[in-house]
């Protein structure tokens, strides 16, 4: 018998101290307030060990006195594993000391009991033949119980509170611990009153601390862990079913029994309800529409630890706002908020899906512009502005309707693709030529405008045809009679043109390719007295180019000032060589109204003529009429510079432009030019003949010297010389020619060398 209770006991107590170590070493909340429980259930179940083994007294003495003070342990741990297990705190912080306290005293007592003997005294006797030790308590014991007791009690009464206060899900975790505790202090209570012989009451305790370890450390969390989940899972927006591996609905949360309309137990029925509500879901996660709300579907399958597949689950959550927030998002970022009108990236886009659906079909890219529509913003204010373009669009919307994309390209500019067989210019040209805008007593005429490019390149870049579309306008901006234009491969080989010469200017210049022409200026006698240097470029694959052909493109892109400087310098080298050789000839150079954009027309002159040391009087400059016409004063200012620096200042093509004789007036001009073509032209000999006398007497009146320039015929050079002119410049003398040629042409002709 003895040796039977005395292996349980050494079993429980290795069981104790491997849970102990193993509990020291876990990372677990609480499991260092466990394994300090379980160490300290070590010694008192050691004393009721050599209690209940022992056939000496002494060792019994000593046993008992190793079980008493462990229990006071015990309790010592068993209040620390509460305080901690609970989450408490020991507030008042006094009532750890009262216990504390209470525990130490009774400690003490137990100890005094080695002289006093008032606590217990052993007792011998048989049990089975066996002699068995066994105290007798005294009154200092029931000290020592009424202590243990209380604070068993007190952790009793606390775990009772957590297990009926705390949350459902917590419940269990304080309820087990309650149970525990409520077998070892009844096991306890048995044997401590039932005066059983052979003390077994450790057992209980050691059973206690080992369902301690298991349900503070292992049995507990794993079963929070499910109910939480659970809870977590019936409390979710989303509604989700599960299902077990053979796809049978298992579980399903509130929200989708709402949603499946589930009444009950139905679980059955939730597979059938899912295709019902949504169709055969394919592949997840799915977007679904139902009665009017979008829902994306996921399916998720569940595994065991080892890639098992143990069931499913489904979850339908409605993200109606979201896909609405987005569905508006969508269209603010691909539509005008004006007109409502796609925005030009996304038209863009559209213009290419409809080209790409439709390959074989032609179609039509137009470009509309709104004529000074910066004007009716000013004039009408940017309300009635707004106003007329949502008109513009409605008209655009119902106009190019059928299979057209349209859409807004800019401030006052839309675009649309249509094909060729829904365009009807004669209907839009109607419409167009009275396009009336009205906003309450507000009435507007509004110029619109069509450019149109047949897509005959429908791989080309959409903006690129827009662009082409938006060219075909140029063509028609001051025409008010006509609302629609064309663009045609002359445009596109303009382009490609004013592009090839573009770029290859710089390496003209660089190896002179670009050449002076001379044409000779002659005097009333006929004798050479200059010439005009006039651009020309012998260009290597394009041939013999005219200024007509590069001229315009350059005055356009700015270029020009490249080419007239280069032109200057080319004039001023070849002052240089007359100089040398003692020539006593002028050579006028053009200026272009834009090199005033580009440079300091009279600094760069001055350094030229500086540069190559030539008399700046032999340097005429030919201004035009046109660079008059903006910014007067500092025109004015600049040829002042001009003048001031020595050069000698032509107005060129007088009587071609704006011709304003008030101006001539005040500047100073030193030569005027007059473009006998431009008077051709006028077919009216007569009234020329009177023109072109007027500007000669006031010339001479004004003490500026005339030059004619187109002369081709002996009969006008007659008439000049008779009316007064003194300088002659054209055909009849000579055309421009190459450097050398003219060097020639002055030998041959000498000073009175009259031409016939
Ligand atoms: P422009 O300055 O009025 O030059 C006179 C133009 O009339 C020259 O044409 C010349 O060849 C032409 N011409 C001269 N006599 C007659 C004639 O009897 N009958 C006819 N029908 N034409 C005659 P070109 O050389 O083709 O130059 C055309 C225009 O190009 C020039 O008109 C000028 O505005 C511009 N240009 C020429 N070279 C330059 C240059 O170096 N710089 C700038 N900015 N413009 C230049
Ligand atoms: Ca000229
Ligand atoms: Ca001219």
């Amino acid at each position: 018998m003895r040796t039977v209770i005395a292996i349980v006991f050494v079993c429980l107590v290795a069981a104790l101290t491997l849970c102990a170590v193993t509990a020291r070493r876990s990372s677990k909340s609480s499991a260092a307030s466990v394994s300090l429980l379980l160490f300290a259930l070590i010694p008192p179940m050691v004393g009721n060990l050599i209690i209940i083994s022992s056939t000496q007294a002494t060792l019994s003495i000593l046993g008992c006195y190793i079980y008493f003070l462990g229990m006071d342990l015990v309790m010592f741990a068993l209040l620390h594993f509460t305080i901690d297990y609970c989450g408490l705190s020991w507030r008042p912080p006094w009532v750890k000391w009262v216990f504390y306290g209470l525990l130490l005293a009774d400690v003490v007592q137990m100890l005094a009991n080695l002289v006093t003997h008032h606590a217990f005294v052993m007792e011998e006797l048989t049990v089975g033949g066996a002699s068995y030790f066994r105290f007798v308590p005294l009154a200092g014991q029931t000290i020592h119980r009424v202590v243990d007791y209380a604070i068993f009690l007190a952790v009793l009464i606390i775990f009772l509170y957590f297990t009926l206060r705390a949350p459902r899900v917590y419940r269990e975790r304080y309820a087990v611990i309650l149970l525990a505790m409520v077998v070892a202090g009844l096991w306890q209570t048995f044997y401590i009153f039932s005066r059983t012989p052979i003390d077994r009451s450790m057992i209980g305790f050691a059973v206690f601390g080992l369902m301690v370890f298991y349900f503070a450390l292992y049995y507990r969390p794993m079963r929070l862990l499910d109910r939480m989940l659970a809870n977590i899972a019936s409390e979710m927006p989303e509604a989700l079913c599960f299902f077990d591996a053979k796809d049978r609905c298992i579980w399903t949360n509130r929200p989708a029994r709402a949603l499946l309309n589930l009444k009950g137990q139905e679980l059955e029925r939730a597979t059938e309800r899912i295709v019902d509500l949504f169709g055969a879901p394919g592949t997840f996660p799915v977007q679904k529409t139902c009665d009017g709300r979008s829902y994306i579907l996921d399916r998720r399958s569940l595994t065991d630890g080892k890639d098992n597949v143990v069931g499913s689950f489904l979850s339908i959550r409605d993200n109606t706002e979201e896909q609405q927030a987005l569905q508006k998002e969508r269209y603010n970022a691909t539509h005008d908020d004006l007109t409502g009108l796609y925005n030009r990236e996304f038209f863009y886009e559209r213009t290419r899906d409809m080209l790409d659906a439709h390959p074989d079909r032609e179609h039509l890219a137009i470009f509309v512009d709104v004529s000074e529509f910066k004007m009716v913003n000013d004039v009408f204010g940017t309300a009635f502005g707004d106003h007329a373009l949502k008109t513009i669009a409605e008209w655009i919307k119902k106009d190019l309707s059928g299979d057209a994309v349209y859409g807004r390209l800019a401030g006052d500019t839309f675009g649309a693709c249509i094909p060729v067989e829904d365009f009807h210019p004669a209907r839009i040209e109607e419409d167009l030529s009275r396009f009336v805008v009205v906003d309450g007593p507000l009435e507007h005429l509004i110029l619109i405008h069509l450019g149109v490019y047949a897509i005959n390149e429908p791989e080309l870049e959409v903006s690129v045809m827009f662009d082409r579309a938006h060219m075909a306008l140029l063509t028609i901006k001051e025409d008010y009679q006509i609302h629609i234009a064309y663009y045609d491969d002359a445009m596109r080989e303009s382009v490609l043109w004013n592009q090839h010469i573009s770029s290859q200017l710089h390496e003209a210049l660089e190896t002179r390719q670009i050449v002076p022409y001379l044409q000779p200026i002659v005097n009333g006698g006929g004798r050479v007295v200059g010439a005009e240097a006039l651009v020309r470029w012998n260009h290597p694959t394009d041939g013999f180019l005219s200024p007509a052909q590069f001229i315009p493109v350059f005055e356009k892109n700015g270029m020009i000032a490249d080419v007239d400087r280069y032109m200057w310098r080319r004039a001023a080298e070849i002052l240089a060589g007359w100089k040398a050789e003692g020539v006593d000839l002028f050579v006028s150079v053009n200026i272009s109204p834009k090199d005033f954009f580009f440079m300091d027309v009279a600094e760069t002159l001055k350094s030229i003529v500086k540069e190559y040391d030539v008399d700046p009087g032999k340097m005429r400059v030919e201004i035009t009429e046109t660079m008059m016409m903006s910014n007067v004063e500092n025109r004015m200012r600049i040829l002042a510079t001009l003048k001031e620096a020595g050069f000698c200042v032509e107005m060129d093509d007088f009587g071609s432009g704006y011709s304003s004789l008030n101006l001539l007036k005040d500047m100073p001009v030193d030569v005027l030019k007059i473009d006998m073509m431009f008077l051709n032209e006028s077919r009216n000999d007569n009234k020329a003949q009177t023109i072109l006398h007027n500007i000669i007497s006031l010339s001479s009146a004004l003490g500026i010297s005339a030059l004619t320039e187109g002369v081709e015929t002996r009969s006008q050079y007659q008439m000049l010389s008779a009316m007064g002119c003194n300088l002659f410049q054209g055909y009849y003398f000579a055309r421009p020619m190459p450097v050398e040629d003219f060097e020639r042409f002055r030998r041959e002709h000498r000073p009175g060398a009259k031409p016939e």
